[in-house]
């Protein structure tokens, strides 16, 4: 264990991020340099609890050894706990970055104490990994002469290509857009994950051997029927991609836009030309609000206020949660509680307050005669979101995002196949097998769930690499 004492010597520090004010004026990530030192300290404080909840189901989801690691970085054997991290992680590069981190929810130093900095920590080890360039291709088992297709290019298929390629097969992954990574590359914003570091992670799976197919849009461009005829599997990792929309009086304004519009345009143009191209919804001199919250909303606020808006508000339709954990919501389950994002930070820097409005329901967006968008009408609701008569309120705005959640995948290419789908519109498969209703397919992550997180993405595909592989040899190596 780290040090038998340290939890009760040391207290919880987490790795601070830049300077609001300083980086929310460029796209670079948010966070500092790590400081080894003060993790391998932090690392003493892991009790090497018994029952470890932090590497079991209410904790994380892909069950990194994290006491393990911890105690690795304690005594300063980072290699080793690269080694350790790999083992359960294919990306800890990503999720050190954009995880919410449930291990440290259920943390058993939690129950009494700050948990460990368990994020903190993963981040540092594989980011030291890639600086001593322990991080390389992964070896693969000789040929089985299968081939392989998996349609979408996220977390979800990033890991099941990893983990079938190390297995010894064939594998090619689609990807419509025009770069690789799923809502990696073109959803988080590059503040929060630099795209280089996910084009670092690809080339890495190149060079190991998977082929990478962009522009390639399965159901318009290439025919599914056939993917599925020339391989042994199809896996769909496509993603949960439909957004709920806002269908209120006004909504044709010119100046309401779903959020992915806002964030996918801006970090296309960030990366084509520095946003020289002006091929991106700007927020410059706007007075924006942004209609939902989570890690979407979130970096709205974090794009517009790079770009220079006037104003900024943030509508969330339900109560602000506590402080600390609710008497229905005890440890290890994930702490439903008040927290501040960096987006929430930068505003309350930049404008003074914190931007998030609660319990807030929005009525009409309002327009011009050019029907360009001027503002919006909104009604407070109760806590059983009944709206409170006489609380109307008019707001200007000519920029307002949408960031309501999204609803389920998109479904060209499961009507091509005539694949069925569960009670939700997702793709119908179980956690089991990931087999579909289609012989040879199968479906894992937000297609087959809703739209979730990037570390459980990474465990479907992992978890389906090892059906797949299952069904294709009759027994199965990977984890
Ligand atoms: C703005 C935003 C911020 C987020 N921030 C966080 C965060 O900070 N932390 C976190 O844990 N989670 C976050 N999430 C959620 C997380 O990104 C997703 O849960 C995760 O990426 C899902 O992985 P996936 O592989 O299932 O699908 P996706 O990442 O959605 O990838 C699906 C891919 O399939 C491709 N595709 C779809 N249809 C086709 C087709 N027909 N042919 C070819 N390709 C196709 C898509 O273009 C896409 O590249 C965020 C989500 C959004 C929208
Ligand atoms: S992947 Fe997420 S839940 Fe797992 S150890 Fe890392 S931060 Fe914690």
């Amino acid at each position: 264990m780290g040090k038998p004492t340290g939890f009760k010597e040391y207290d919880r520090e987490t790795e601070p991020y830049r300077d609001p004010a300083v980086r929310m004026i460029d796209f670079d990530e948010i966070y500092t340099e790590h400081n080894e030192s003060h993790l391998q300290t932090q690392g003493a404080r892991c009790m090497d609890c018994g029952v470890p909840f932090c590497q079991s189901n209410s904790g994380c989801p892909v069950y990194n050894l994290i006491p393990e690691w911890n105690d690795l970085v304690y005594n300063g054997r980072w290699k080793e706990a690269l080694d350790r991290l790999h083992t359960t992680n294919n990306f800890p590069e990503f999720t050190g970055r954009v995880c919410p981190a449930p291990c440290e929810g259920a943390c058993v130093l939690g129950i009494t104490s700050p948990a460990v900095t368990i994020k903190n920590i993963e981040c540092a080890i594989i980011d030291r990994g890639f600086d001593e360039g322990w991080v390389t291709p992964k070896s693969t088992a000789q040929s089985t002469g299968k081939k392989l297709a998996i349609i979408g290019s996220g977390p979800c298929g990033l890991a099941a290509a990893e983990q079938l390629n190390t297995a010894g097969h064939s594998v090619t992954v689609y990807e419509r857009a025009d770069r690789l990574g799923g809502l990696l590359m073109y959803g988080i914003p590059n503040m929060k994950l630099d795209k280089g570091i996910v084009e670092r992670r690809v080339q890495l799976m190149r060079d190991a051997g998977v082929e990478f197919v962009v522009n390639a849009d399965v159901g318009k461009n290439v025919d599914p029927a056939e993917l599925v005829a020339n391989n042994d599997a199809v896996l769909l990792a496509t993603g949960a991609t439909l957004a709920r929309d806002l269908p209120i009086p006004g909504r044709d304004a010119k100046g309401v836009h779903m959020a992915m519009e806002f964030l996918t345009a801006n970090t296309k143009s960030l990366l084509d030309s520095g946003l020289e191209d002006g091929n991106y919804i700007s927020a410059k001199g706007k007075k924006v609000i942004v209609i939902g919250g989570g890690d979407t909303g979130t970096d709205c606020i974090g794009t517009s206020l790079r770009h220079g808006c006037e104003s900024l508000v943030n509508f969330e339709l339900m109560p602000q949660p506590p402080n600390d954990r609710a008497s229905n919501n005890p440890w290890p389950l994930w702490p439903k509680i008040y927290r501040v994002d960096y987006g929430h930070a930068e505003a309350a820097d930049k404008f003074g307050d914190d931007p998030r409005v609660y319990s807030i329901m929005s009525k009409e967006f309002l327009k011009d005669d050019e029907g360009n968008l001027t503002g919006i009408v909104t009604i407070n609701v109760d806590e059983n979101i009944k709206e409170i008569p006489g609380s109307e309120k008019t707001w200007e705005a000519d920029l307002i995002m949408l960031s309501m959640g999204f609803l389920q995948p998109e479904h060209y290419i499961n009507e091509a196949l005539t694949m069925e789908t569960d009670g939700r519109g997702n793709f119908l498969a179980t956690k089991e097998n990931f087999r579909t209703s289609v012989p040879k397919v199968y479906a894992a992550a937000d297609c087959r769930r809703g739209q979730d997180l990037v570390v459980r993405a990474i465990n479907e595909g992992r978890e389906a690499a090892r059906e797949i592989d299952r069904d294709l040899m009759g027994s199965t190596q990977l984890p």
